[in-house]
């Protein structure tokens, strides 16, 4: 165990432990480890073998990257989980809402077109890829039904964690005051500039989606934005978004408890060194993976 990253900071709500394993930095929520037939974990950039970044845990298969590297990483990634010999899930995301319910018990080796997917059957993998995205993976402990989630701004506007929380009921107990739930390492409100469109996406599909951004006036510290979008005597058209905020009223809103929601408040863009950010690295950059299974 270790604690010298500062990933696990005091602004999460709910607690992330960093584990060390086999030269791997991993995070997990300390909810979801404690469910005994669960296996679960966000991975870092430290510890892996990757071409590009050199030396990365770069876990998505990217222009820059050697196959080999990344196929390296990823096992590396999953014995390191307890993983080691279950079936893997691979999804081929494209910032939707799209939902795959998995029951194959042969998993096929082409990707999945869906940014979530929801399983019943033991020992298969579930995972999502991510460089500022939320991580999120979900649980529900009666049936051991799990689902995990990439929700950029896109699937965020389009609902997609209530969606897979829809999804995860109707295959499941369908008791949400039972589930749990938790997102990993993301973009934070302070790293993430989004314009207008962004905005007005959001407001097509929420009422109340100003909430989620805040104002950034010209030459002003986007540390310390003004909360709300600006009126007509300020013309701003740029603004920081939580994500992560977003989704988690999703998940309350569709029944979730609050105190079984664990965040990693740990921003992408603030943690180039330890996390993956493809805002803060130009999209020249690897890939995070969560990844999520059910041992029986
Ligand atoms: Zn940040």
């Amino acid at each position: 165990l270790v604690t010298d990253l500062g990933l696990t900071d005091r602004n999460s709500n709910g607690k992330f432990v960093e584990l060390k394993e086999k030269g791997l930095h991993l995070l997990k929520s300390e909810m979801l480890a404690a469910i005994p037939w669960l296996r679960h974990g966000f991975s870092t950039r430290l510890g892996g073998r990757s071409i590009f970044p050199p030396g990365a845990l770069n876990l998505g298969f990217t222009d820059s990257d050697s196959r080999e590297a990344v196929e390296a990483n990823r096992m590396a990634f999953f014995e390191a989980l307890g993983m080691d010999g279950f079936s893997v899930v691979r999804l081929r995301q494209t910032h939707s809402s799209q939902i795959a319910l998995f029951e194959s018990t042969r998993p096929s080796p082409a990707a999945i077109e869906a940014d979530a997917v929801v399983t019943r059957l033991p020992q298969v993998i579930l995972t999502v890829l991510t460089a500022d995205c939320v991580p999120l993976l979900i649980v529900d402990p009666e049936s051991r039904t799990v689902g995990a989630v990439h929700a950029g701004w896109r699937g965020t506007a389009q609902g997609i964690a209530a969606k897979t929380v829809a999804t995860l009921l109707r295959h499941g107990s369908g008791s949400a005051f039972q589930l749990c739930a938790s997102m990993g390492p993301s973009i934070g409100p302070c790293c993430y500039e989004v314009g207008v469109e962004v905005l007005r996406s959001f407001q097509k599909e929420f009422t109340g989606a100003d909430r989620y951004f805040s104002s950034l006036l010209p030459g002003r510290d986007p540390a310390h934005p003004v909360r709300g979008p600006s009126g007509p005597d300020r013309p701003v058209e740029r603004f920081s978004l939580d994500l992560l905020a977003a989704n988690r009223d999703q998940l309350v809103e569709a029944g979730v408890l609050p105190e079984n929601i664990s965040i990693s408040a740990s921003c992408t863009g603030c943690h180039p060194e330890l996390l993956f950010s493809y805002r803060k690295e130009n999209g020249h950059t690897g890939r995070m993976m969560a990844a999520i299974a059910s041992v029986e």
